[in-house]
């Protein structure tokens, strides 16, 4: 035991990657969640490279495994905004010999939370939320909504792209920190009612896409992402399902019977499209992991992964340097991967969802008309370099 505490804020990925691996490490962990429970995200991710190793370094491998059969899909479908196919791939071709993890984020979550739960130095409080931050020179008085008050050694904040911990630390960046794609996404699980969604099913248009695919027997997932340069955030069930049903009113009908089976208690994902920038991610003892400290969009593929990545990295470098040079090891070791990640994204954006007619045309030309060895090929190589683009200078 080092007999130091830290004081992690949110229990998402990042949050509770870093507590298994600071307790690992001795250290005394306090995880404060703002949510009654584990947050239910809706959506499915992949762990790929880096994220996949960190999840073997974890131990979790096996148990993450079985949860992917939900996931098994053969195709991705490509349809046009009529209804006629453009063209299907083989995603098990394409994923070739690459290791990857398909899983829901809730799956995920949960299973980071029964592994850190089960360490002694851990204690997770739900409902809890920081009020107030005193940095002292040696030790940050973490005062909490339970109305008991830590003297911490390190607080991590780990809450996520809509970071609170990031407003208090870093009030003056934290307003220009935001650079927003223009994009708006929604994600949910809901019943299957159509009984049609057995494959991965892309529907696409300018300016717009939407993928439908199959989760598990009796359920399908969806994910819509459309343009949109207001950035004002809808966060409840209710005004979400307008904003969806208004915004696809005249698209395909599989698309607008998952709006309808959207219910008021469906765990939801909504937001802007956003990255987040910042000069330092730490000042003093207080740092940002995650997507508060860098939020790379669900573009890169991966945002988890790196979360789980930056955890891992941290502890390691606290352990090896001391909190002090630790926090500025681990910043120069990820900054060059989340620089690589971010400008993938940005470039993404325009390929993934074409915003005139003319470059969605000649997008879906160029894929209509490759073989289709080689559009196996071009996947392939895209998602190669992702792996790359997120692997540490020292793992390439
Ligand atoms: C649709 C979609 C698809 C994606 N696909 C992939 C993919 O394929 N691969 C991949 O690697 N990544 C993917 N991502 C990105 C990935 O989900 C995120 O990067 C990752 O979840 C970030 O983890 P985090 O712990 O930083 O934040 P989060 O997972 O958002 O967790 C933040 C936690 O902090 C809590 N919190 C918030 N505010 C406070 C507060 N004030 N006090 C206390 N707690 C608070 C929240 O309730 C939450 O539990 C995808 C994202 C989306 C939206």
């Amino acid at each position: 035991m080092n007999n130091q505490t830290v004081v992690i804020i949110g229990a998402g990925v990042a949050g509770l990657s870093s507590a298994w691996w600071l307790s690992e490490s001795g250290w005394n962990v306090v995880v404060i969640e703002k949510a009654t429970d584990l947050r239910a995200g809706g959506y499915m991710l992949g762990l790929s490279g880096p994220g996949y190793s960190a999840v073997e370094k974890m131990g979790l491998l096996e148990v993450l495994q079985k949860h992917q059969y939900r996931y098994h899909v053969e195709n991705n479908e490509y349809f046009n905004s009529k209804g006629k196919k453009i063209f299907s791939l083989n995603i098990k071709k394409i994923w070739g010999d690459i290791k990857i993890l398909m899983l829901s984020r809730t799956d995920l979550v949960n299973e980071l939370y029964t592994k850190t739960n089960q360490q002694k130095n851990i204690d997770i409080r739900f409902n809890c939320c920081v009020t107030h931050l005193e940095n002292n020179s040696e030790n940050i008085e973490v005062y909490l909504s339970d109305e008991t008050v830590i003297s911490a050694n390190l607080v991590i904040g780990a809450d996520g792209v809509n970071s609170q911990t990031r407003k208090e630390i870093f009030p003056l960046e934290e307003k220009n920190s935001r650079e927003y794609l223009n994009y708006k996404v929604a994600a949910f699980t809901t019943k299957e009612v159509s009984g049609e969604i057995k494959n991965f099913k892309s529907f696409a248009e300018p300016n717009r896409v939407v993928e439908l695919y199959p989760v598990g027997k009796d359920q399908s997932a969806g994910l819509y992402l459309w343009k949109d340069n207001h950035h004002s955030a809808i966060d409840t069930p209710q005004n979400t399902r307008e904003e969806l049903s208004n915004q696809f009113s005249n698209s395909h009908p599989l698309i607008k019977k998952k709006i309808v089976s959207l219910e008021e208690s469906t765990p939801l994902f909504f937001d802007n499209l956003v990255m987040i920038n910042l000069p330092k991610w730490s000042k003093g003892r207080v740092v940002l992991i995650g997507d508060s400290a860098h939020c790379l969009t669900l573009l890169s593929g991966q945002g988890a992964g790196i979360a789980m990545v930056s955890a891992y990295l941290l502890a390691q470098s606290i352990e090896r340097y001391g909190i002090d040079q630790g926090l500025t090891d681990h910043e120069e070791k990820l900054r060059p991967v989340i620089h690589r990640l971010q400008e993938r994204s940005r470039k993404l954006a325009t390929w993934f969802i074409p915003t005139s007619k003319w470059s969605f045309n000649l997008r879906n030309m160029i894929v209509r008309y490759m073989p289709n060895a080689l559009i196996g090929w071009f996947f392939l190589r895209a998602i190669r370099s992702d792996i790359l683009a997120a692997s540490l200078n020292e793992e390439n």
